[in-house]
């Protein structure tokens, strides 16, 4: 079984706020990455002890939410455009994907560092995602664990902290909004790699016990794809739409963040 974790920071147990903990200057941000990795490091060895064969890690933060010299070697690592990296993947045979330090999506309720992209994006949506890789784990945030599995409800999940803002924080420009969903109860940062541990271990357990657990509960939706992107009003930016014929065209210019 080969895996693809897509990581993040902002979901990762310790991590407080974007400007001390997950931007290159801040005062935490070197520590930041450490937590990442040592979570990440707990998934591949579970994952690994389940009988994985090839992990392969997509740094899915912004300027890396990882110390790839921490990182365990048995892992490869991948940066960069995601068209690239999609490409790639037939050829790497990944069989599932799995999420660590992920966070929800714009305006949802008890959810810490909450974003679609970046604080400015007020809502995403795209007509249909073509996923053809069905995830079996993800770790977070626990309103990121409830947003997963309402797409997915048979992944396995580990919360390792819960956002404590009631409300969707409509109202906010993008900075007011960065700054408002950082009060949360974390799960020791050690403690949480032991749960991630298990969590991975039992996904990837059960993965090769019976694959057929894990397939996604919508079926793929047709072209064309319609992507429309709200922003948040102090933007000042009509909708953008774009629409394509395949996902890896509507994705071809971001970079993986
Ligand atoms: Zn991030």
């Amino acid at each position: 079984m080969n895996i693809m974790i897509v990581t993040d920071m902002e979901g990762v147990a310790g991590i407080v706020d974007f400007p001390n903990w997950c931007t290159p200057g801040g005062v935490y941000y070197d520590k930041g990455k450490r937590l990442s990795t040592e979570e990440v490091n707990a998934a591949i060895r579970g994952f690994m002890d389940a009988g994985a064969e090839n992990i392969y890690i997509l740094d899915g933060h912004g300027p890396s939410s990882l110390d790839i010299e921490l990182l365990d070697p048995r892992a490869y690592y991948i940066r960069g455009s995601i068209a690239a990296s999609v490409k790639f993947m037939t050829d790497w045979k990944i069989d599932v994907f799995a999420h660590v330090g992920q966070h929800a999506k714009s305006r949802t309720e008890y959810s810490q560092l909450t974003h679609t992209q970046g604080t400015s994006y007020f809502d995403e949506t795209i007509n249909g995602i073509s996923i053809g890789i069905p995830p079996i784990f993800g770790s977070g945030e626990e309103a990121f664990c409830k947003e997963a599995l309402e797409l997915a409800p048979n992944m396995e999940t580990v919360s390792v902290k819960k956002g404590l803002t009631p409300g969707t924080g409509d109202e906010c420009t993008a900075s007011e909004y960065a700054a408002r969903n950082t009060t949360a109860i974390h799960v020791n940062p050690i403690k949480a790699r032991e749960m991630i541990y298990a969590g991975a271990k039992k996904a990837a357990t059960r993965y090769l016990d019976d694959p057929s657990q894990f397939t996604l509960p919508f079926s793929e939706l047709e072209p064309p794809f319609v992507k429309v992107v709200k922003f948040r009003k102090d933007q000042q930016r009509e909708d953008w739409v774009k629409t394509a014929n395949t996902i890896e065209e509507i994705y071809s210019k971001r970079l993986i963040y």
